[in-house]
């Protein structure tokens, strides 16, 4: 079944009626519990302004970090309850639990359009074994359940999964709109479709390259990950990072990539440094020329060009992870020129991952990105061609 194919908000009345929405309210907080990221508040902010405006009773459970069992201050909402209390200029009442009495009374007692934050939904172990009872538990305070928590969508816990069973289930405009950008690019994408896959393991992308191969026109790998496929070309890669266990299945890459008539772009140059260090000595070498003593650390200038053109031909980019290990200015350029690229495509353009992410809000990119996925895991697994079970069980249209 079609993921695209999900009920929405929008496919339900809401007026009136109980709504328990999971939002991904999981955000970097300081030492003094201040929020230094509300991206993923923010994120949330349609879905919930629609159902004060439709004059629902919304409760919002999410988790925060990985507590252990039981209540514990420094994981509580409060903050992310007072900072949506900002953003959207009204109260947002907080419970003391999540399914105890104090959560209950709060949800019963809901005027029309009030909205309620639980507590984190991780005080209980068994919010991520799925335990039925305590979904159950959750859901009886509510009519309907939404999901917009794109970011937990590929766990099945009660609180992302567990309450479909017992609620209808509807998705929010936050997943709505990644299920929209991602499903329409794997689907029917305008062409030509390029995908650039970076980071530091060929491991962690192997289900999304071979997902992508049947459906892109370019592949373009860059980051670690390059490395092993030098390896299977025999060149020879210095001190690179290797998974010299996957050099038989990125050589297997490269010949369904040809079989298939995909033209799968690795980098020309490199450059490379003495030492893992943003100090080392660097220097830009072609691909076949990296001396034993040196490592590559980020793609070179003609490989920033081969990219750029590839991508700035494409109707359809998807991209995830680094070009080279930016976290070192000095090997950030590769990552820096191929997010200026994607922005100026004029493709539509889904990023995803933190790191990729990262790039194009640093650069002032982010608004000329089509779609920027709010979930790491998530958005891998989608593109890996998976069923993410925080989606599967929301009803079809
Ligand atoms: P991932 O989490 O798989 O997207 O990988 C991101 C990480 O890959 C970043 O921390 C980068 O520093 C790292 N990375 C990218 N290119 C390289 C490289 N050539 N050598 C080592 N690490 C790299």
């Amino acid at each position: 079944m079609s993921m695209i194919n999900k009920k929405t908000i929008e496919d339900i009345d809401v007026k009136g009626k109980k709504v328990i929405v999971r939002v991904d309210f999981n955000v970097p907080l300081d030492e003094n519990k201040k929020i230094t990221d509300d991206k993923r508040i923010v994120g949330a902010l349609p879905t919930i302004k629609y159902l004060v405006d439709k004059g629902a009773k919304t409760i919002l459970v999410s988790h925060l970090g990985r507590p252990k069992e039981g209540f514990e201050e420094k994981y509580s909402m409060k903050p992310t309850a007072d900072r949506l209390g900002e953003l959207l200029g009204k109260e947002v009442v907080m419970a003391k639990d999540v399914i105890g009495e104090d959560a209950k009374a709060k949800a019963a007692a809901l005027k029309d359009g009030e909205v309620l934050m639980l507590e984190n939904v991780r005080f209980h172990k068994e919010e991520t074994k799925n335990n039925p009872d305590f979904a159950k538990e959750l859901a009886s305070m509510a009519e309907i359940y939404v999901n917009d928590a794109f970011g937990t969508a590929h766990r099945a816990h009660a609180s992302t999964a567990g309450l479909a069973d017992y609620l209808p289930a509807v998705c929010g405009y936050l997943i709505k709109k990644e299920i929209e950008f991602m499903g329409k690019a794997l689907s029917n994408p305008e062409r030509p479709f390029v995908a650039i896959l970076g980071g530091a393991k060929v491991s962690d992308k192997i289900g999304v390259i071979e997902n992508l191969i049947d459906k892109v026109d370019t592949l373009i790998i860059g980051g670690g990950m390059a490395y092993t496929f030098f390896k299977a070309m025999g060149n020879g890669i210095g001190t690179s990072i290797l998974e010299a266990d996957k050099v038989d299945l990125a050589k297997s890459l490269m010949e369904k990539a040809q079989a298939k008539g995909i033209k799968l772009l690795l980098p020309v140059d490199n450059k490379i440094g003495k030492d893992f260090s943003n100090d080392t000595e660097a220097k830009i070498v072609p691909s076949t020329e990296i001396p034993d003593d040196y490592m590559g650390m980020d793609i070179g200038t003609k490989t920033i060009e081969l990219y750029s053109q590839a991508i700035k031909s494409a109707k359809t980019v998807i991209w995830n992870g680094p070009m080279g290990v930016f976290e070192f200015p000095n090997f950030a350029t590769g990552t820096k020129e191929v997010a200026r690229a994607v922005a100026e495509s004029g493709a539509i353009s889904i990023v995803g991952g933190g790191d990729s992410a990262a790039a194009v809000e640093q650069l002032g990119f982010a608004d000329k990105i089509t779609h920027i996925s709010t979930g790491g895991g998530a958005s891998l697994e989608y593109l890996e061609g998976k069923v993410l079970p925080g989606i599967d069980v929301l009803m079809n249209k």
